[in-house]
């Protein structure tokens, strides 16, 4: 699968030019010639086709509907946890989770500072506070040691309640993020989050298909959230789910998600503030189809990651990462990580300028405007990722055709 580039790997360490050239030769030798090639692009059958227009047809395409149910049918089995509820998209099942988790205005919410923005900003415009917290190189995910480490100086008891000894205010949840698919340390961060009683949230939107010790993504916290936006490893159009083993949360999250309106056959009557964050019928439709997909969507993946594995296996100057042990993950991107910062940029140009859609990661939250100021622990790590990190191409569709993976 790897060419032959014998000229650059048998120095001692790339020359610097060398090595972007290098990894772009070999990004072309495992690639397809068509261009551009996305990050990351969806991918539909028959299936999809026949399952909408039948939604269609049925009449019902708004938020409550037969697909609705069975799509939450399917992640439920699929995941193992025992309650799905399907929403408009990641970022509201996030936002619902925090409100079932009782988080206030005033309260803060620990969460890493490596991840989309989406993981933040419903803790923001709740009016509570991100507290960032750093991540580890193994898993990419939060580091238990540096988060008990950090806890130990910054945080405290109170009445059974943790508090920032610093800010005052109470921490009332660990949001972990299983990032690039990749889930974190769940056993040591279960732990932690019970020693210091926060509630514990999975941002799971990048890992439905990925188990630590046979477990899945999202069956280790008290609440998660799925996403499926158009760039994650299955599409609804724009879509997420709340996932739950309790099934008070989960009815509460029904609630909560459906303008918190009482059942009446008449009557507008709503007992708390809930939002119209239901997954719409047609985009269930198109949900359950793509759950029909997952396993060849996954296996796909895995022939892909194996490519790359060994398109970069003798590289030196950069490796692909790798997960640890008794991890399996639904490898929704790939990556790359420079042994050096210094030419990453330099790297995204010109793959770019070619048309490979190479990304980095997203920049960590301290780093922007509106979270600067937020409370944080050393997030080393975090930067340290983000300096080297970068994302490859990595749609199924790349792992070989329908059938033939
Ligand atoms: C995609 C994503 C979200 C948000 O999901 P949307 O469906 O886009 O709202 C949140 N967190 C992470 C880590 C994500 O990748």
């Amino acid at each position: 699968m790897a060419s032959t580039t014998s000229e650059f790997t048998s120095v001692a360490g790339p020359r610097p030019d060398l090595l972007i050239t290098t990894i772009l030769e070999r990004l072309r030798s495992l690639l397809p010639e068509e261009r551009p090639i996305p990050l990351h692009e969806p991918r539909f059958e028959a299936n999809a086709w026949e399952r909408v227009r039948d939604c269609l047809d049925s009449g019902w395409v708004s938020s409550v509907g037969a697909y609705v149910d069975r799509f939450e049918a399917a992640l439920s089995e699929y995941t193992g946890v025992p309650h799905a509820v399907a929403t408009v998209n990641g970022t509201a099942a996030l936002h619902t989770c925090l409100l079932l988790a009782g988080v206030e205005a005033g309260d803060e919410v620990l969460l890493p500072a490596l991840t989309f923005v989406g993981t933040a900003n419903p803790v923001a415009a709740m009016g509570a506070v991100p507290h960032f917290i750093d991540c580890e190189h193994e898993t990419l995910g939060v580091d238990p040691a540096a988060l008990a480490a950090h806890l130990a100086q910054t945080a405290e008891l109170r009445d059974g309640v943790c508090h920032n000894r610093i800010s005052g205010r109470p921490i009332r949840a660990l949001v972990v993020v299983h990032v690039l698919g990749h889930i974190a340390d769940m056993p040591r961060l279960k732990a932690l989050a019970e020693r210091y009683r926060l509630v514990l949230i999975e941002d799971a939107a990048e890992a439905l298909g990925s188990h630590l010790d046979g477990r899945h993504a999202g069956a280790w916290g008290d609440l998660s959230a799925l996403s499926f936006n158009g760039n994650k490893i299955i599409t609804t159009g724009g879509g997420g789910a709340i996932l739950t083993r309790n099934e008070a949360l989960a009815r509460h999250a029904r609630h909560l998600t459906t303008t918190a309106k009482q059942a009446h056959p008449w009557a507008f009557e709503h007992d708390e503030i809930g939002f119209n964050y239901r997954m719409p019928n047609l985009n269930a439709a198109l949900g359950v189809a793509q759950m029909e997909q997952l396993p060849a969507l996954i296996a796909a993946k895995q022939v892909l990651a194996q490519h790359y594995r060994e398109t970069f296996a003798d590289m030196s100057g950069a490796r692909l990462f790798r997960e640890a042990a008794g991890r399996e993950s639904n490898h929704w991107l790939n990556l790359l990580l420079l042994d050096a910062p210094l030419q990453r940029d330099e790297l995204l140009q010109a793959a770019h300028a070619e048309g490979l859609q190479l990304r980095p990661f997203w920049t960590p939250l301290h780093h922007l405007p509106m979270y600067q100021d937020c409370p944080r622990a050393a997030l080393v790590v975090c930067d340290d990722l983000f300096s080297r990190g970068i994302c490859l191409p990595s749609s199924a569709q790349l792992g070989g055709k329908p059938g033939q993976s």
